[in-house]
């Protein structure tokens, strides 16, 4: 079988052979989101995409092209949508895009379809688009799709926590262009990071509820949400590997 993952790269008649054997689609998505000073837009959709490729390779499954918009940056997750650049689609925008991509893909016979999300906003948007897929897939005769759906970042193992924040872990939320995503950003496209201006502040404190419009005053002013100061590759490979591991594990699990 050809190494190749991307579906945009394939001609329908390899499309076709590969979807007879039941291989998996992946379809990452991400976001055009601030991620601070030293991190580009598109880092969402850039680790989406790579543990996708990357866990296609281990279990022969193909990659749909990433969604490249999410749903609204938030500010206790994001930092929220006044970052020039940061650009958001409806909840109603986003779960159409995906469950017309998802039946589209389940009309051509993928049978087992994915879901890898790379940004905190999207999640229920997905889940609802998903669930209108499979209804109308339903109404169409079509009963034997079944998609898996989660957040790349879902479960970081304890012996991760310990080696990247033995002080203090400031959860997944605050994480945001901050060690995680540095660091894996420094392994998958070093050349988009720029170490020199990441800022060294404290995490952001936000209280625990949301306000509309948000009070920009309790985001950190460069938009990250955490400290990315002690970011290195090495930490980054270590992430992808411990995700793609995890997402490869929940696909063939979830899809068996
Ligand atoms: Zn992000």
């Amino acid at each position: 079988m050809s190494a190749r993952v991307r579906m945009s790269e394939l001609s329908w008649v390899e499309v076709e052979r590969r979807l007879a054997r039941d291989a998996i689609v992946i379809v990452p998505v991400g976001s055009l989101e601030q991620h601070g000073h030293h991190l580009p837009l598109g880092v969402d959709t850039f680790l989406a995409t790579a543990i996708a490729e990357r866990g296609a390779l281990r279990i022969a499954a193909l990659v749909a092209p990433v969604i490249p918009y999410g749903y609204k940056s938030q500010p206790r997750t994001g930092g929220g949508d006044h970052f020039p650049g940061t650009t958001g689609l409806d909840g109603a925008t986003l779960t159409g895009i995906v469950r017309d991509v998802v039946r589209e893909l389940a009309r051509h016979g993928a049978k087992r379809i994915a879901i890898v999300d790379g940004h905190y906003e999207n999640e229920m948007f997905l889940t609802e688009g998903v669930d209108l897929a499979i209804r109308e897939l339903r109404r169409d005769g079509l009963d034997d799709t079944r998609v898996v759906k989660l957040r790349y970042f879902e479960d970081v193992p304890e012996e991760t926590i310990r080696l990247l924040w033995p002080d203090n872990y400031p959860g997944m939320a605050l994480e945001h262009a901050a060690l995680m995503e540095t660091s894996m950003m420094l392994h998958v496209a070093p050349e988009l990071v720029d170490l020199a201006i990441a800022p060294d502040e404290p995490s952001a404190l936000f209280p625990g509820y949301d306000v509309y419009p948000p009070d920009r005053s309790l985001v950190p002013p460069s938009g990250a949400l955490s400290s990315p100061g002690r970011a290195t590759a090495q930490f980054g490979e270590h992430l992808v590997e411990t995700f793609v591991d995890a997402v490869t594990t929940a696909l063939t699990r979830g899809l068996a």
